[in-house]
């Protein structure tokens, strides 16, 4: 698997070259601002001491307070932290949210943690953490946190400022003043974005999607690009995948998994390996599941018109050369799982002016505001003869370098 932060400089290459950005821009952007690496020390239940490795970077500040994505996994690396602070730094340009990008976690497995191990390890990583609030960091759940945690943090932080604070934290539940659709944001803005793409490329309705990963990106598009008319043909989560050429029911299929907790064995579907579900013929591909998984081992067998990046990192840049020579067309992950970073940044105005929304408000605010990125990124791509995860990140790029310059910093 090649290195998620190596793969963020190549696009930083590539797409700094078409922006023209100037070489000292190029080489602050190479960076984090600031690192924090720490240890918790913590008494298990069991009386055990364990000393957990726990990261904060904030890659880029120019357009705002750093913010987002705590992530609990047993191989969490600072590469991998530094290369999602940075996509979330370009994410919330390119969606004209004014705000940096942050990312952090702990190297754990949550699920070998009591419940109040758990609580005990959050709060502490609040307590640890060494600069936070809503004017400074704000700090998001990612894979392994929850509302749950994020309700854990915002109740820790309030208690060591002393006051309250919805905004200081995001993701936290509904009865602590979350935002509503924060859980469905991502794999929402994916639909919206998709619904563009297959108009400008001459998608109908009755197409074919095949979806890599039913967790909560992949099964809300899914089922959105389903009750919108297109076949959802083949799916699959860590098991292993399913496959009808005649399509999947995804509301019948989403009551399965609540039931059974996965995919395996639904009725009427055929087997399929992960790999091999990749390379299945169909009109729109999405991987939603983990990173590097199209490279240029598979590229040349992928049989598809659209590629809608629903996880973070999915095409290596090898993979991606080859794509592109194919014509296979990519919307970039910076634009299509943009919904949960945009609805993140809608949950702190509301924290901030003590204004709640409904969810009709919260979806058509990002529906405007998505579409309005997609459009500006066509139009870049287009300008600038290029592709769209270029013109996204040149974009985006574009706007960090601005409050840069005007900051001084370069
Ligand atoms: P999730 O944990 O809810 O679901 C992940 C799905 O992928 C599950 O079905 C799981 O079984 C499957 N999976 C895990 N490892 C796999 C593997 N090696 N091969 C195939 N399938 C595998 O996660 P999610 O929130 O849906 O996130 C999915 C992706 O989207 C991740 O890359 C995440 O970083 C990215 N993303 C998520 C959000 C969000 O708001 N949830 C926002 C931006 C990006």
């Amino acid at each position: 698997m090649s290195n998620p932060f190596q793969t963020a400089l190549s696009t930083l290459k590539a797409a700094s070259e078409v922006a023209g950005l100037e070489p000292n821009v190029v080489k602050m952007l190479s960076q984090p601002k600031r690192i924090f690496e720490f240890t918790i020390p913590m008494k298990m239940d069991n009386g055990d001491l364990e000393i957990f490795t726990a990261y904060r970077v904030h890659y880029n500040d120019a357009l705002g307070q750093t913010k987002n994505g705590i992530r609990f996994v047993p191989n969490l690396d600072l590469d991998t932290v530094k290369a999602l602070g940075f996509w979330m730094t370009v994410k919330h340009a390119v969606s004209g949210i004014p705000a940096g990008g942050g990312k952090g976690g702990i190297r754990v497995d949550p699920k070998k943690l009591s419940e109040g191990e758990l609580e005990r390890l959050t709060r502490s990583y609040i307590r640890k953490l060494p600069m936070k609030g809503a004017w400074v960091d704000i700090p998001g759940a990612d894979i392994g946190t929850s509302a749950k945690t994020q309700g854990w943090m915002l109740d820790e932080y309030e208690e060591i400022m002393g006051f309250h604070s919805p905004a200081a934290i995001n993701d936290k539940p509904a009865e602590l003043n979350g935002t509503v659709g924060s859980m469905e944001a991502t794999g929402t803005g994916a639909f919206f974005v998709t619904m563009e793409a297959v108009k400008d490329l001459s998608i109908p309705k009755g197409s074919t999607v095949v979806i890599q990963g039913f967790g909560n990106v992949g099964r809300i598009a899914g089922r959105l690009l389903h009750q919108e008319g297109y076949v959802v043909i083949a799916v699959s989560d860590i098991s292993g995948g399913i496959y009808n050429p005649q399509g999947l029911d995804v509301e019948k299929l989403e009551a399965y998994v609540d039931e059974t907790g996965s995919i395996k064995d639904f009725p009427g579907t055929t087997v399929v390996s992960n790999e091999a579900l990749l390379q299945l013929e169909c009109d729109i591909l999405m991987p939603s599941a983990v990173q590097s998984v199209i490279t240029e081992q598979n590229a040349h067998n992928i049989k598809t018109k659209l590629i809608m990046e629903c996880a973070n990192g999915p095409t290596t840049p090898a993979g991606e050369a080859i794509l592109e020579k194919r014509g296979i067309i990519i919307v970039p992950d910076v634009l299509t799982n943009s919904g949960s970073a945009i609805v993140c940044s809608f949950e702190r105005t509301q924290g901030l002016t003590d204004t709640y929304w409904d969810i009709e408000t919260v979806n058509s605010k990002l529906k405007e505001r998505i579409v309005k990125a997609y459009k500006e990124t066509t139009t870049t791509a287009k300008d600038k003869n290029t592709s769209l995860r270029n013109a996204a990140w040149v974009n985006g790029l574009t706007k960090v370098a601005k409050a840069m310059k005007a900051r001084g910093w370069v």
